[in-house]
């Protein structure tokens, strides 16, 4: 049997710092986690062509948080003193939202939106969880019973102070689509508790998708979306975080797109491959310590919503979708521009469109920070609303960006040669027949390269389907998103209507 072995790195904190450096980060993901790409064990993950680059991209981005330019919106000194990133403080109040926020959209635009899963957004959700202890103290299962809440805030302040990367999983795979409807899970494909012990519980089966897992310090193993109410669903029920260095724990990376070019040639790729795997986990022993939640479906149903989680990680997705939507404008108009096309109508009325989706989503996201409110537990949230029709409309704003980029581009998506042909025989070629009327032919080839990166290439099609489905299936989206809509109000307008006929 596997054993997770909570390990405690007190390098940063040791240095009265809660956040780490870059070179932190990547030390600590040289351990002996069990990741496969291509058939083959990775021995470290910070040297693993193919992923890398996208490791000390993050790399880079934690550095940021010690730069004086940016230390002000990201950072923020904790009670205890330490240093720590932005999303782990508890807002009291409607500025402290504002500044998360700005936090998240700082974060955000060091890669335009295009490194989806900062650590950010796990932050967000952990700093909800630990914050709500009176909904996790309602936990009784399993030796400690109500402890589990303080475990919660323990494992808050142990990754607070640490400044630890988080992935997470949710979803158990589907076998078949007819049993998942109905609330069923396959006992031979889907994560549960196949013993108690003294020590914790055993896990076996597998979960996907972890975004970012290989790159992660640690993974927060958490309810899958919906789970019915019955007996044969308690040894699915359950929440959890242990290290990705478990043993027992085995992830099996998608392959990668960053394909070893250079940043010109792939401007996204060969900088912001965050990796995607899905979960094996083979008979692991999670220390009871780590068990957040355990054996109450209707607990585990309430997770999100009741500590207002999904809210603070709408709010942190809403800042940065308006990132990477204000990216795709100026990427839009740059080529409008470089082909003269920016005084054409139908040209215009194409981005126009787009503008309006970056619009919607900023409104939406100031209505819902000018909107918090003091939720149940005394700390504040932001308007849940606004921030739920963000993350409804966005999977499908996000890929017709990307159709009105082809539409857009068209051609001249394809008419890219790579960066070593302006230094070989063909140099005077493409630097004649590259060129277009605002534009000399390298800066006309490294903008539509980049177009490309973002709408044609493997990286940006997984950025596409990451858009559709990252917050959870599309339809059960929607649903939830009906059934707490105040819709009462407007029916009975109707039916007065309709009786005063
Ligand atoms: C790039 C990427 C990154 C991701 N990262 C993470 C991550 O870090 N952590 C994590 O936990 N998850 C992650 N996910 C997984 C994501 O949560 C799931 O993709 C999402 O919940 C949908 O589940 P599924 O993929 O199993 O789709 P399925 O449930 O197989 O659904 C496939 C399609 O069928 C539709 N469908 C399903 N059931 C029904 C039904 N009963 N009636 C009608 N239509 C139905 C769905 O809407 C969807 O369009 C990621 C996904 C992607 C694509």
């Amino acid at each position: 049997m596997a054993t997770a072995k909570v390990v405690k790195d007190e390098a940063s904190s040791a240095t009265g710092s809660g956040i780490r450096t870059g070179a932190q980060y990547l030390a600590g993901l040289r351990d002996d986690r069990e990741i496969w790409t291509q058939g083959q064990r990775i021995t470290d993950v910070t040297a693993e062509p193919g992923m890398m680059r996208g490791a000390h991209t993050l790399a880079s981005f934690l550095d940021k948080q010690h730069s004086e330019e940016y230390q002000d919106t990201v950072t923020y000194v904790a009670e205890d003193g330490l240093r720590c990133a932005m999303a782990y403080q508890v807002p009291k109040s409607i500025e402290d939202i504002r500044a998360r926020g700005s936090a998240y959209y700082e974060w955000a635009k060091w890669s335009n939106g295009m490194f989806g899963r900062t650590p950010d957004y796990k932050n967000a959700s952990l700093m909800a969880f630990s914050a709500a202890t009176p909904f996790l103290a309602q936990g009784t299962k399993g030796p400690g019973g109500d402890a589990m809440a303080q475990n919660m805030v323990n494992f808050y302040n142990d990754v607070r102070r640490n400044d630890k990367v988080l992935t997470h999983t949710l979803v158990n795979p589907t076998v078949n689509h007819a049993m998942a409807a109905s609330g069923k899970f396959s006992e031979k494909v889907a994560l549960q508790v196949v013993e108690e012990t003294a020590d914790g519980i055993i896990v076996n089966g597998a979960r996907l998708l972890a975004t970012l897992g290989p790159l992660s310090d640690e993974i927060e193993v958490f309810p899958s979306t919906v789970l019915r109410a019955s007996e044969e669903n308690i040894p699915f029920a359950f929440a959890f975080a242990i290290p990705i260095a478990t043993p027992g724990l085995k992830l099996i990376c998608r392959d990668t797109y960053d394909h070893g070019k250079s940043n010109f040639d792939a401007p996204l790729s060969s900088r912001y491959e965050e990796m995607d795997a899905v979960v094996i986990f083979e008979n692991v022993l999670v220390p009871w310590e780590r068990v957040f939640m355990y054996g109450q479906p209707e607990l585990c149903n309430q997770a999100f919503g009741t500590t207002n989680a999904v809210v603070h990680m709408a709010h942190q997705v809403a800042c940065g979708k308006l990132a990477k939507s204000e990216f795709m404008v100026g990427l839009m108009c740059a080529i409008a521009k470089a082909t003269g096309r920016d005084k054409d109508m139908y040209t215009k009325g194409l981005i126009a469109e787009v503008m309006q989706m970056t619009e919607t989503v900023r409104a939406l996201l100031y209505s819902a920070e000018a909107q918090a409110h003091e939720d149940q537990y005394g700390n504040f949230v932001p308007l849940r609303g606004p921030l739920d029709t963000s993350r409804n409309l966005y999977p499908k704003m996000y890929p017709r960006m990307v159709e009105i980029l082809q539409l857009i581009g068209s051609s001249s998506l394809m008419a890219t040669p790579s960066e070593a042909d302006f230094s070989n025989e063909m140099a005077n070629d493409v630097e004649q027949y590259f060129q277009l009327t605002n534009l000399e032919s390298r800066d006309r080839v490294g903008l539509y390269r980049l177009a490309h990166d973002v709408a044609v290439s493997g990286f940006g099609n997984r950025q596409a389907l990451y858009e559709r489905f990252f917050f959870g299936p599309p339809g059960l989206m929607a649903s939830a998103y009906y059934d707490i809509y105040a819709k009462d109000p407007l029916t009975e307008r109707v039916e007065s209507l309709l009786a005063s006929n």
